[in-house]
């Protein structure tokens, strides 16, 4: 099995049709070579931060459009495939402190990317929330036990942008990227050629233009879990690399699960 980290960047990414968009088309056929296709997706979110871990637990989440001042068309988009509660519950049994939150729906960074996954609507969809109360290590350990589920043909996904400031960024989805951004999405992505993941675990410490690149964090630490999830020895590889808005990362791996 797979799991990976995609970038999601602005909501309009849900509408488009741009190379990121065709990148995830035909992304989730490259993944079936693998493992076949999966039984359902979890997405680590980064619009889901919570004290403690809860993962989405509805037959029919709702479709949660958690984003203000964008055209009508993007609010009218449906997009809400069933959920699995059985498949919850025992996620929560294997992983005790994960707790099941039956109301909660999908937030964008679940269905604007789901919807170029798996555009039939029919691939079960659940969300983990980033849990606020862990480091960057607790947060990989927590991966690496996630990890071990795969095998029941879970694909895990975290979902955010590597680069992310939206005080800093572009109107123009196709804007010039600004060298900051350049220079800080390549160390990133140096970092993760080599396999560094005690580096990106302790990014406030190694990398040098973290607080431009990532003055929040919610957006970069679904990738610990992903990253705790990978097998010793195989670095991650980068399956998608664009700047949009001028600082937005889109740079989007995957890692063999093991
Ligand atoms: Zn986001």
């Amino acid at each position: 099995m797979k799991a990976c980290f995609l970038g999601h960047g602005s909501p309009m990414n849900a509408l488009a049709d741009n190379a990121y968009t065709r990148f995830l088309g035909g992304y989730a056929a490259s993944l079936g070579t693998g493992g076949g296709r999966p039984r359902a997706v979890v997405v680590i979110s980064a619009h889901w931060k919570t004290r403690g871990s809860f993962i989405t637990g509805a037959a029919r989440p709702a479709q949660i459009r958690d984003f203000f001042g964008f055209p009508d068309s993007l609010y009218r988009l449906e997009y809400a495939p069933p959920g699995d509660p059985e498949l919850a519950a025992m996620i929560s049994a294997a992983v005790p402190e994960i707790r099941v939150d039956g109301s909660r729906g999908i937030d964008h960074a679940g269905w604007a990317v789901a919807r170029h996954l798996f555009p039939a609507e029919d691939m079960p969809l659940l969300e983990l929330s980033l849990d606020a109360g862990l480091d960057g290590a607790g947060q990989a350990a927590l991966g690496r036990r996630l990890g071990a589920l795969a095998p029941e043909g879970i694909l895990f996904v975290g979902s955010g942008n590597l680069v992310h400031n939206l005080g800093d960024i572009s109107m123009d989805p196709d804007a010039e990227p600004f060298p900051w951004a350049v220079e800080a999405d390549a160390w990133l992505g140096d970092r993760l050629d080599a396999g560094d993941a005690a580096a990106l675990v302790a990014w406030r410490e190694r990398w040098p233009q973290w607080r431009r690149a990532a003055p929040t964090d919610e957006h970069y630490l679904p990738l610990l879990y992903i990253l705790g999830m990978a097998r010793e020895g195989r670095p991650p590889v980068t399956v998608f690399r664009e700047i949009q808005n001028g600082s937005i990362s889109m740079r989007s791996i995957e890692v063999d699960v093991g």
